[in-house]
């Protein structure tokens, strides 16, 4: 386990063997976060960001995107972190990076989104470096289905891509988004946007939908619930690691999926196959629990390799559950 992990901030990767990049599509943003603990404006944020600082930790990642030229130099090094290149990183002169404004009920459950800006996505047509293009894992993080589709298409090399989404795309751009589904190994997705997407009020008939249409695996985000892996072998479900200090909720489910994305790209060499990908689901599960500790990226920003090991140990021993004795009365 320890093997899958890089271990200096800012040492070349020491990825686990049969590891060739991964390629992340998405938002590079800042964020105006409300939470009933606090609040930030303009803080570094965006899915392809969380997911980065999280993926960074298993290979070396590959971030594809624009940003305003409001977008610092600061915010890039940030970007950066564990050896994320940057290299595709686009700088739109005259334009702004992408913002979102969110704000949170006092539970965290709940979620408002107050303004989202498009800025120098809304012309964005990605073109590849050779790297990226060339990456054997690639993440489509939550952006217009279109551009996720260009990455997509473009990344004809690829042995395992994954994708998010969100509810506005569901609502505005449903037929994209459904093409891109069709076009990926694993879709990433929150409960409810599984269920709105296959109008299946049960979420186990929204997973096995999904699947018909395609991927291999689908993942549930079920926020403070955890996470459900469907394959065609079987069910696999985590709870979130348990944690009475909850702080901002932002870029959990990116997080996430930087863990479980990581994981298996660190293992490329090996078939990605249920067990691999339930073993992906932890190392997700410890990860996003660190990024809802402190605002935006604060928490991942500074994480150490042996903390996460701590926790996939920990969650693997909360719920362990076997040796259970069938005895019943009657
Ligand atoms: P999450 O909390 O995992 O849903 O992700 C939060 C991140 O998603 C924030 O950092 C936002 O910048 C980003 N985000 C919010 N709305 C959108 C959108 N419509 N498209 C892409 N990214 C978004």
């Amino acid at each position: 386990m320890v093997r899958a992990l890089r271990h200096s901030a800012n040492a070349p990767p020491q990825v686990a063997s049969g590891s060739m990049a991964l390629t992340v599509v998405g938002s590079i943003a800042y964020d105006s976060v409300r939470t009933p603990f606090g609040h930030r404006e303009r803080m570094l944020g965006g899915a392809a960001t969380h997911f980065a600082l999280a993926a960074s930790f298993f290979d070396e990642v590959r971030a594809v995107g624009p940003v305003g030229d409001d977008f610092t130099d600061a915010d890039l090094a940030i970007l950066a972190t564990r050896g994320t290149s940057t290299d595709d990183v686009e700088r739109v002169a005259g334009g702004e990076t992408f913002f979102w404004a969110g704000e949170y009920g006092w539970d965290l459950n709940s979620r408002d989104t107050l303004e989202t800006r498009l800025g120098v996505f809304e012309t964005f047509e990605p073109k590849l470096s050779d790297a990226s293009r060339d990456a054997d894992t690639v993440f489509l993080a939550n952006i217009q289905p279109d551009i996720q589709q260009a990455v997509r298409d473009q990344c004809t090399n690829a042995r395992f891509v994954a994708m998010d989404s969100m509810d506005l795309w569901i609502d505005i751009a449903k037929e994209s988004l459904e093409k891109v589904i069709s076009s990926v190994d694993c879709v990433i997705l929150n409960d409810a946007e599984l269920r709105q997407l296959t109008r299946k009020p049960n979420l186990v008939a929204a997973a096995r939908e999904v699947l018909s249409w395609g991927p291999k695996a689908v993942v549930g985000k079920q926020g403070e619930y955890g996470a459900a892996l469907f394959t065609k072998d079987g069910f696999f479900s985590l709870p979130a690691y348990p944690l009475e200090n909850v702080i901002d909720p932002t870029g959990a489910g990116d997080t996430f999926a930087g863990g479980f994305v990581g994981y298996v790209a660190a293992h490329t060499d090996q078939e990605i196959n249920h067990d691999l990908l339930v073993r992906a689901m932890a190392y997700g599960t410890a990860l996003a629990s660190f990024n809802v500790e402190e605002f935006g990226t604060e928490r991942v920003a500074r994480l150490a390799p042996r903390e996460v090991l701590v926790r996939v140990a920990e969650l693997e021993r909360i719920t362990r559950f076997t040796d259970v004795p069938l005895e019943l009365r009657g």
